[in-house]
């Protein structure tokens, strides 16, 4: 009975307490950063900071897509390069998470790799199709899908409501939104034309 006790009362002790650590932060921490609601085209947030910022990962989860080498040029401006140094990872809640033009990658985050909210992913930069312009994370939401599929992996809804929350210290879930726009648009939507 004592023993029964003992471990009912460690059960109980071991629980998370409301004080757990978020879910969710914000992915370019500790820089000023500036960011629309819009993005042209298609939904994503491009997150204006200092070249250098960090990128780090909004959530737990595994590293998906890594790209080292910026191989964009304009013409013919190619989708799968547009993004230039990128990483993706696949959260723990199932979403896939990206960031894009990035400056560097450290060289410990390989597809695989298991991380944990806030590990650091890469700087800020201005590669691929940002070439030219202000630094800036181009950060992507949407479903995981096999390797190079850049039009899904770029965006498929707005991450700005998310980004506004985890900003501040809120802990908003884009899971329902991602599987209703997969529902939506289907698993492995066609390649657009350009
Ligand atoms: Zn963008």
């Amino acid at each position: 009975m004592l023993r029964k006790l003992l471990a009912l009362t460690l059960l109980f002790t071991t629980i998370p307490s409301a004080q757990a650590a978020p879910v969710y932060v914000f992915p370019v921490p500790n820089c000023e950063v500036n960011y629309a609601r819009a993005h042209h085209d298609y939904p994503a947030t491009d997150i204006l900071a200092k070249a250098g910022c960090r990128f780090v990962a909004p959530t737990s989860g595994i590293v998906d897509e890594v790209n080292r080498i910026d191989t964009w040029r304009s013409p013919p401006n190619l989708g799968i390069t547009r993004g230039g140094l990128s990483v993706s990872i696949i959260g723990d809640d199932g979403v896939r998470y990206y960031g894009s033009h990035l400056r560097s990658i450290p060289l410990s985050i390989e597809p695989g790799v298991v991380v944990k909210a806030g590990r650091f992913l890469g700087t800020i930069g201005s590669t691929g199709s940002a070439r030219g312009t202000a630094p800036h994370l181009h950060f992507g939401i949407s479903w995981p899908t096999p390797a190079d599929t850049w039009w899904v992996r770029r965006g498929v809804v707005l991450p700005w409501k998310y980004l506004e929350a985890w900003k501040s210290g809120k802990d908003l879930s884009p899971v329902k939104e991602v599987n209703a726009k997969r529902e939506k648009l289907g698993e492995l939507p066609s390649e657009p034309s350009k």
